[in-house]
């Protein structure tokens, strides 16, 4: 059972980060732990655009999403919705005991700026979030001008996922002023599930200091008093920490600006295919995924059928759609290591599948 995956998320792993993650434990307060938690800081501060700690979560991302809201949301936190995982962040806040409002756009439309600042200017929320590539529609939100909404209000603090965007697209962390920037390790990143990471400012802990119920797992404070000693606060998956040391060298190898032009290329790639065979593309146009291709399957393809075939034919498997647009959009992802040729590989799959899933059109 051995497919080459498409999908977003998680995605397809290099034989280098496998063979990087077969390690015996180590001891998670030894020396030697230490040097490893160590040596991976620098090469995620540079990919965070931070000069505080990176700090390593062993949970998905929904962890570390959970915990943002406990520890950072006082009263009120605004949700900014346009997809599945962004809506679901309501909900969690909710759950999390917080009283959470919706900012909601429709489905591939991205998050408005100006939306934004009018729901804030009511002087109702201490925290807002955001989900800057809504992985479900295929859309990239416009970061730094939120960012800049969200500098006019001191009081809100900005808790944002960055889980399909992070390291596809600059995202300068404390340039923009984010007090909290997440992302997981089976997307963007290209690992195994099971790690999330994340960077807050100085004012997200003091923050943190007066939150009564921010639990234990999450807490962090617990993170940056066990970050001091280069550690975490319980015991880690050590294995995928590896095989993130293993990835920021390849990242390092690859060079950042030449990483982001490959992902913008290889999703233009995709964009042009899906715009070529006739499909239109879901995201509102300007506003597309550079490390996800979300198409709106407006030529009614049997997409169960097509991945069937796919998957015995040419062994890969993308994604027939998410949530309420399942069915209605399928989505490419070239995220982590795709390169030219294994982009060109999925579209030369499918073009030799797509006729045998879709319904004959009569000539009216
Ligand atoms: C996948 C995804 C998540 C959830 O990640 P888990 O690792 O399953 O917790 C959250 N946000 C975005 C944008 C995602 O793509």
């Amino acid at each position: 059972m051995n497919y080459r995956l498409y999908i977003p998320g998680p995605v397809n792993v290099s034989e280098k980060t496998l063979r990087a993650m077969a390690v015996q434990p180590m001891g998670h307060r030894s020396a030697d732990f230490v040097t490893l938690y160590r040596s991976i800081q620098p090469g995620l501060q540079e990919l965070f655009q931070t000069r505080e700690p990176v700090f390593v979560s062993t949970s998905s991302a929904w962890g570390v999403m959970e915990g943002a809201i406990r520890n950072l949301v006082r009263k009120r936190v605004l949700n900014c919705m346009n997809g599945a995982f962004s809506d679901k962040w309501n909900d969690v806040a909710k759950r999390c005991g917080k009283e959470a409002d919706a900012l909601q756009f429709e489905w591939g439309q991205p998050v408005d700026p100006e939306a934004l600042r009018t729901r804030l200017a009511s002087g109702s929320y201490d925290a807002v979030t955001l989900i800057h590539n809504e992985t479900s529609t295929g859309v990239l939100s416009p970061l730094p001008e939120i960012m800049a909404v969200l500098r006019e209000f001191p009081e809100v603090f900005s808790i944002v996922d960055a889980v399909s965007s992070f390291s596809a697209v600059p995202i300068a962390k404390d340039d923009l002023g984010i007090d909290l920037l997440l992302t997981g390790s089976q997307k963007a990143l290209a690992l195994p599930p099971g790690l999330a990471l994340f960077s807050v400012s100085p004012r997200a802990l003091e923050r943190a200091q007066s939150q009564p119920d921010r639990g234990y797992y999450f807490d962090l404070l617990e993170f940056a008093a066990n970050h001091e000693k280069g550690m975490t606060p319980s015991t880690p998956v050590i294995p995928l920490i590896f095989a993130l040391k293993s990835k920021l060298e390849d990242i390092a190898a690859e060079g950042i600006t030449t990483r982001h032009q490959r992902h913008q290329r290889l999703s233009q790639k995709v964009r042009d295919w899906a715009v070529a065979r006739g499909f239109s593309l879901f995201p509102k146009a300007g506003f597309e995924s550079r490390s996800l291709t979300c198409v709106a399957n407006t030529l009614e393809v049997d997409l169960p059928a097509l991945n069937r075939l796919l998957k015995e034919r040419h062994g890969l498997v993308i994604d027939g759609g998410y949530g309420k647009i399942k069915g209605k959009t399928f989505r490419i992802s070239n995220m982590g290591d795709e390169t030219d040729a294994s982009i060109d590989a999925v579209l030369h799959a499918l073009d030799a599948v797509l006729p045998e899933a879709t319904p004959a059109r009569t000539a009216s």
